[in-house]
Order: structure tokens, then sequence, then C-alpha cells
């Protein structure tokens, strides 16, 4: 058991050697009110459980299919989640309780905005598609941004995904009226863009007003 300096928060990173995991460690280490208490990862030999009596806060950026069990774990410890994996349906977790959980489909500032625009735009203009484009190691299709996007717009909002070596995490919002189109564009084009938006929930997901809560806007 780790005992943490008074008023720091112990956070332990279940995805850590992944790509935005092993960026979420380094922005933890580098917090002075945050103290990275445990990694825990398949490619690292260690088991969430392995760490959870160490951790106030887990972040997880793992796999859709192994988000649920890793934040019920997280529950039955009694240790806040926060999750950035998408993929999966926190509405599961519903009427769960033991500790907080926050979910997130972008942690990115710039994206919140895209979504919030973007759904303000979808009650004026006639017709609306989403193009969102990631690398090509991403698990689900349509990313968790673009479900996310189209459920706060009006109307049926159809997704294309597109998948391409190179690409960070990308999305085009465009919609169309007579003789006129808008375009809304995002693009993270590095993964400290989530950093700042994991670090924020991570210092408030002690103190949510419901859980699961779904959403960064709610945090800002
Ligand atoms: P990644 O590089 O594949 O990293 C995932 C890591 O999780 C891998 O090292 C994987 O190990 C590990 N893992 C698998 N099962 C695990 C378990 N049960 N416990 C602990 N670790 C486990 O993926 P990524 O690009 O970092 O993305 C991770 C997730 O975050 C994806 O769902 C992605 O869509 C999402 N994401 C969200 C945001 C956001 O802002 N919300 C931003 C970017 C990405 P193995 O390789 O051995 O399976």
């Amino acid at each position: 058991m780790i005992d943490a300096a008074p008023g720091v928060l112990r956070v332990g990173v279940s995805g850590a050697a992944g790509r935005v995991g092993s960026a979420i460690c380094a922005a933890v280490e580098a917090a002075e009110d945050l103290e990275l208490a445990g990694r825990a990862d398949p490619q690292l030999g260690v088991a969430l459980a392995d760490i959870l009596g160490d951790c106030d806060v887990v972040v997880d950026f793992t796999t859709p299919d192994c988000a649920l069990d890793n934040v019920r774990a997280c529950l039955a410890a009694g240790v806040h989640a926060v999750v950035g994996t998408t993929g999966w349906d926190p509405e599961q977790l519903r009427g769960e309780t033991g500790a907080n959980v926050f979910v997130a489909p972008n942690f990115a500032i710039g994206a919140v905005l895209m979504m919030r625009f973007a759904a303000e735009a979808s009650r004026y203009m006639a017709k609306a598609e989403v193009i969102e484009l990631h690398h090509d190691g991403k698990l689900d299709a349509p990313s968790g941004t673009a479900a996310r996007t189209a459920e706060l717009m009006d109307g049926d909002v159809p997704i294309h995904s597109v998948r391409l070596p190179g690409l960070v995490a990308h999305q085009e919002v465009i919609l169309g009226d007579v003789g006129q189109t808008l375009t809304i564009r995002h693009d993270s084009t590095d993964r400290t863009s989530f950093v700042p938006g994991v670090l924020l929930a991570v210092r408030r997901v002690a103190d949510l007003p419901s859980s699961p809560l779904v959403g960064l806007e709610h945090l800002l």
C-alpha cells in the first residue's frame, strides 16, 4: 500500500503501455498534486487488480472489450474511474455504486467545442454528415466522438469512418443547405491533446453530481 503526501491524489493508469496511456502516465508523474500509483497493462505483466489497492482514481485507456469489467473492478474496490476507452456503453453502469465514474469519448477541448458547434448548427441547416478519421490501430468504428456528435445533433446524421496510418484523431462535420455548406473540423495531431481534460477529470471525479457522468462539457 502506497501512502501519498496529504492532498496528493494517487492515480493508477490502466492501459499504461498504450498510445494514450503512456502519455497519461508521463503527465501524472509531472503533476505536483498527483502521484502515479501504478501502471496496469498486459504488456507490463501487471493486472488492474494488482494496483487498485494503491489508487484513489484509475484512468482507463484500454480496449472496448475490457473497459466495463475494469470499471466494475474499480467500483468494487471503491476507486473512482476516469474512462477514455470508447466502443462500450457506460449506461450499463447505471445504478451501480461504490465510487464515481466519469467517461468522455473525447478529452480534447477542441473536440468538445466541435461537438457543441455542430449541435447548434444542426438546428439551422437541412442535413449533415460526419467523417471521422483515425489511425489504423483503432479497434472501434464509428468512433465514440462521432457517435456522441451525431447523438447531440438534430436529425439523422450518417457517419463515415476512415482508418489510415499517419492519422491520429480527426473529425469533420459537414452541414448542407440550399446553395451552401458549412464544415466544422477538429484535429488531434498529438495525444498530449487529451492530457489536460483527463487531469481535470481526475481532480474532479470524486465530486461528480451523478455517476456515470458522460462528456467533458459537464466539467468545463
Ligand atoms: P492502445 O495503444 O491499443 O492501448 C491500449 C492498451 O491497453 C494496450 O497496451 C493494451 O494491451 C492494454 N490493455 C488491454 N486490455 C487491458 C486490460 N484488461 N487492463 C489493462 N490494460 C489493458 O490504444 P490507444 O490508442 O491508447 O487507445 C485506447 C482507448 O482509448 C481506445 O478505446 C481509444 O478509442 C480511446 N481513446 C479515447 C480518447 C478520448 O479522448 N476519450 C482519445 C484517444 C483514444 P495489449 O496491446 O496487450 O492488448
